[in-house]
């Protein structure tokens, strides 16, 4: 009886140690997994992509114009684009305009 009893309690005792070291070793692969995860997603990082103009948000390397799938981030940045047009017709517009008033005035003068 008594030796059984001793047995018993050796046996849990063991149990116990088991069932610790499978804990210890779950806990070191989750660590490990997580650590893998965290790898990957700083490589993810280092990988070549390039963001929203206007949220910001990362998108893929290729996708251009260079905004995510938001309607509205599409929607501004095909505002931006339309003045940023504009602006480039006006920078060529007013030299332009300026020369030829130039040109007209010398030719005037010339005659
Ligand atoms: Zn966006």
């Amino acid at each position: 009886m008594k030796g059984r009893e001793s047995l018993s309690r050796t046996d849990r005792i063991a149990k116990a140690a088991r069932r610790t070291a499978q804990e210890a070793r779950d806990a070191a692969s989750k660590r490990r997994q997580d650590e893998k995860r965290k790898r990957a997603n700083s490589s993810m990082a280092i990988e070549p992509h390039r963001h929203c103009v206007v949220c910001w948000s990362p998108i893929a390397m290729e996708s251009d114009p260079a905004v995510c799938s938001e309607s509205a981030c599409i929607e501004k940045n095909e505002k931006r684009e339309g003045s940023r047009k504009r602006l480039t017709i006006m920078m060529y517009l007013f030299p332009g305009i300026a020369i030829i008033l130039l040109m007209l005035q010398l030719a005037g003068g010339a005659v």
